[in-house]
């Protein structure tokens, strides 16, 4: 395992290994859903090719201080973690080198992150772009891979790929998730114990309303008024978004015509947690 935190002497090391490179940037606290992304990343370039982990929690993505400095942090057992999934490379770089101080360039997406998450947190998608872009950047990787949990992240992404015509291929990976259906989150360890025992609730609110749409449903007004009366069952969640949007263009949608996703953000306490289903006419 090579564990790299320069810039430079990343794209000195990657330039020597062997292609197809993939490419799974993280913000590290490593999880069941992140060691399913680098073993498919693995996949990806089979035997031969190199897989390289970034971990990095991005400042510039962060729209709340508090949240930033509560992020977990565990770089000891991530490289443990990314060396049995089958990484060959981590690159962990400081806040300082990925950023100098004279940074004044950046990327702004001004569509899509106008939506869902993008509405309650100002700028975190403009910071996930610049980031990814650096990364691409730098790894000059072939392939990336990222997970559908974040869907609107996934579809940034793949817009700014599409918009500036950046040479590598984006594969969104399924959602992993606890046995009580609570998708894998590193902010999950900041919940209590009442509030980790009680979030089995939004998942199981999504597939309830869900089943309205099996059974013919095809307004989302229903669909959304039963996922908040679940979610209403639990004395602890408030609801941040909870909307049916075009799988695409992440726009609301009122009848549900092509694939569509209900998505749902919510807080228990200060922790945000966001999930969804996807909505299959
Ligand atoms: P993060 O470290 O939270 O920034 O996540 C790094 C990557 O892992 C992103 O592409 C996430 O979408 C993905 N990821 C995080 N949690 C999960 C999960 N439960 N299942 C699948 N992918 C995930």
């Amino acid at each position: 395992m090579i564990i790299i935190d320069s810039p430079q002497q990343l794209i000195k090391v990657l330039a020597k290994m062997p292609r197809p490179l993939c490419l799974v940037p993280t913000m590290g606290a490593l999880h069941e859903g992140h060691i399913a992304l680098i073993r498919k990343a693995r996949q990806a370039v089979g035997e031969c090719g190199t897989v390289i982990v970034s971990i990095f929690v991005n400042p510039i993505q962060f729209d709340k201080e508090d949240d930033l400095a509560k992020y977990p942090r565990a770089l000891e057992s991530d490289v443990v973690i990314c060396e049995k999934a089958g990484a060959e490379i981590i690159f962990t770089p400081e806040v300082v080198t990925m950023y100098e101080s004279d940074s004044s360039i950046t990327i702004s997406e001004n569509r899509l992150s106008t939506l869902l998450c993008g509405a309650s947190r100002p700028g975190h998608f403009n910071g996930v772009c610049t980031v990814v872009m650096k990364l691409f950047m730098l790894s000059r990787a072939d392939i990336a891979i990222f997970g559908k949990k974040d869907f609107q992240q996934l579809a940034v992404i793949k817009r700014m790929v599409r918009n500036l015509n950046i040479p590598i291929e984006i594969i969104g990976h399924e959602t992993i998730r606890e046995h009580d259906g609570l998708a894998m989150s590193s902010r999950n360890t900041r919940l209590t114990q009442d509030h980790r025992t009680d979030s089995s609730i939004i998942y199981r609110s999504l597939n309830a309303a869900a089943e309205l749409l099996k059974l013919g449903e095809r307004i989302s007004e229903p669909i959304l008024l039963a996922a908040r009366k679940y979610l209403l069952g639990s004395q602890y969640v408030k609801i941040d978004y909870l909307e049916i949007v075009d799988a695409e263009n992440l726009e609301r949608v009122a009848i549900i015509r092509k694939p569509s996703i209900l998505a749902v953000a919510v807080f228990y306490d200060n922790v945000r947690l966001i999930d969804h289903v996807e909505l299959k006419p």
